[in-house]
């Protein structure tokens, strides 16, 4: 099937916008770089700016992050709509998501350890890594009876659903999207979701998995334009497909440059990149914050 890039229109209306931090630690210049550019777009073309906070990986959000999160974007002058979309409370949608995948014949059930697939892999030098660098999953579990893997589910093993790409991309083509540059020129983008293999949809203490998260949210929150930086420009070929399954309208997508600290690499939170908080206790201005990154 050829890609397909005619439904990457925005419906009618007002454009939607959102930014979606996840509140595992303060924000950083990077994310003031997402955060202004949502923010001057919705501005600039009369739109709607939404923030959603991405807290569906229970072991690493924490809600004091989330309230100093909301306190840096109104220090930097981001007006948004309220009440914020928080993913822990919807559950169910995500669910109902992945009961439809389930429906189609797509998801199975892996019990596989990741020291077993990392014991896999390790025999086999030239196995193949998706675009994130982790191996592709080797497929375990693909071919199992649904009737044994549920009894192992209901005994309580540690468990992964996971979408079956090969039989995803025969379904549903590999869609392609929208993607504007800087300067707002479109570019029809080609999706290679078969890259990432059998991705992760769920978990057993996961509702959701961040890609099954995002197309629901930005579905249900009637997103027209995801505005997020460059290091999740290869993840879309993913979110394009399960729109596409879960018959989902498709965003434009702007993978924005990354903010890059001194030494070259991009900024991270776990290395301790200079937060917002640091810079505004050192007398830093919203202004100053544009300028260091990029939008003076
Ligand atoms: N929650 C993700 C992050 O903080 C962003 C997801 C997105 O914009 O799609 O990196």
């Amino acid at each position: 099937m050829p890609p397909s890039t005619a439904a990457a229109e925005p419906a009618a209306g007002r454009r939607v916008f959102r930014f979606a931090p996840s509140p595992n630690g303060d924000l950083h210049l990077g994310h003031a770089l997402s955060a202004l550019l949502n923010h001057d777009l919705a501005r600039a073309t009369g739109g709607r700016m939404l923030v959603r906070i991405e807290d569906i990986d229970t072991s690493r959000a924490r809600p004091e992050f989330e309230a100093r999160i909301l306190d840096d974007l109104d220090w930097l002058g981001i007006a948004y709509e309220r009440p914020v979309r928080r993913q822990s409370a919807h559950g169910p949608d995500y669910r109902a998501a992945l009961d439809r995948l389930a429906g189609m014949g797509l998801v199975y059930t892996s019990f596989a350890s990741r020291g077993e697939i990392r014991a896999f892999v390790a025999a086999r030098p030239d196995w193949p890594h998706d675009p994130d660098g982790a191996p592709v999953y080797p497929g375990f579990g693909r071919d199992d009876p649904h009737a044994a893997a549920r009894t192992r589910i209901l005994a309580g093993e540690p468990h992964a659903l996971r979408l079956d790409m090969a039989r995803a991309i025969a379904r549903a083509g590999t869609p392609g999207w929208r993607e504007d540059a800087a300067d707002g020129t479109p570019a029809p983008i080609t999706a290679d979701p078969a890259a990432w293999g059998d991705v992760v949809l769920a978990r057993k203490d996961a509702p959701a998995s961040y890609h099954l998260a995002v197309v629901v949210d930005d579905g249900a929150q009637g997103v027209t334009d995801v505005v997020r930086g460059a290091d999740l420009f290869a993840a879309t070929a993913v979110h394009r497909l399960l729109q596409q399954l879960l018959g989902l309208p498709a965003p434009r997508y702007r993978h924005h440059r990354l903010v890059l600290g001194a030494d070259g690499r991009k900024l991270s939170k776990s290395e301790g990149a200079a937060s917002l908080r640091t810079l505004r206790a050192e007398g830093a201005t919203p202004a100053d914050v544009r300028r260091l990154v990029g939008l003076g």
